[in-house]
């Protein structure tokens, strides 16, 4: 699987990372993971086109994961093309009417399948041309954020949302190839809800983690020039191969 990173950001601005939002291709078709501002701009940069864009799952509905699906759904339009599946959580269905309820000349323009998932869920997507499970698990953050576990091909990709370290997210990533988890603040940083180093690595001390490499993203300004130190904290507790996302890295498992 090739995995594209577009925004491994958050909510307040920085040079180079723009708020969440990754591609996964599976069967050669690119699938969105999450879309908050400024993923529209890198789905451009990083050489695909947004109008093969036809699935988008969105770990949860806050407005850095989410703020660029109606601008996305409005650059197909514009290009033709108005059919749109969307995996997301509970509420997804009643934020999606809300928000295409104020602007009059969107509403009915798109056909966009709404599809919510519960964590702990797991599917096939019922795409023919593509042999792909999907699995979930709850995360730890101030509302719903679902993790996903991505199977094709062999091959097993995890992507969690917004979270604290939890066991939930662990259990799901075992034996993965890849996970993708958020490190939103440096070491020693007093934080609920999201990940420090010396979260994960307590976490470690408890459950290990069975995965072959981890890509760290979701990082705020606060974790400029704590990169490093970061990675070496985390490698005191995990044998695999641990790194730091960056905006248009793409790598392929
Ligand atoms: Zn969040
Ligand atoms: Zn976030």
């Amino acid at each position: 699987m090739k995995i594209t990173f577009l925004g491994t950001g958050v909510g307040i601005p920085q040079a180079g990372r723009v708020q969440s939002g990754l591609i996964m291709e599976i069967s050669g078709k690119p699938v969105l993971f999450d879309c908050g501002c400024g993923v529209l701009g890198r789905i451009q940069e990083s050489g695909y086109e947004h109008t093969d864009i036809e699935t988008i799952f969105l770990t949860h509905l806050h407005l850095d994961h989410v703020g660029d699906v109606l601008a996305l759904l409005k650059a197909n339009w514009l290009m033709g093309k108005t059919a749109m599946r969307i995996f997301g959580p509970k509420g997804t269905k009643e934020w999606f009417e809300q928000m295409i309820s104020v602007y009059d000349y969107l509403e009915g323009r798109f056909e966009v399948d709404i599809v919510e998932v519960e964590a702990g869920e797991s599917f096939l997507l019922d795409d023919p041309e593509c042999d792909c499970k999907v699995s979930t698990a709850p995360g730890v953050h101030s509302i719903t954020s679902l993790t996903y576990r991505v199977e094709h091909n062999g091959k097993v990709v995890v992507y969690a949302g917004d979270t604290e370290p939890c066991i939930p997210v662990f259990e799901l990533a075992d034996g993965a190839d890849l996970l993708i988890h958020e490190c939103s603040f440096p070491l020693n940083f007093e934080m609920t809800n999201h990940t420090t180093p010396d979260m994960f690595s307590q976490m470690l001390e408890k459950t290990p983690l069975n995965v072959k490499q981890l890509y760290l993203l979701h990082l705020y300004p606060h974790m400029q020039g704590h990169e490093e130190e970061a990675l070496e904290h985390i490698k005191g507790n995990f044998k695999g191969d641990v790194r730091i996302a960056t905006d248009l890295l793409k790598i392929e498992v």
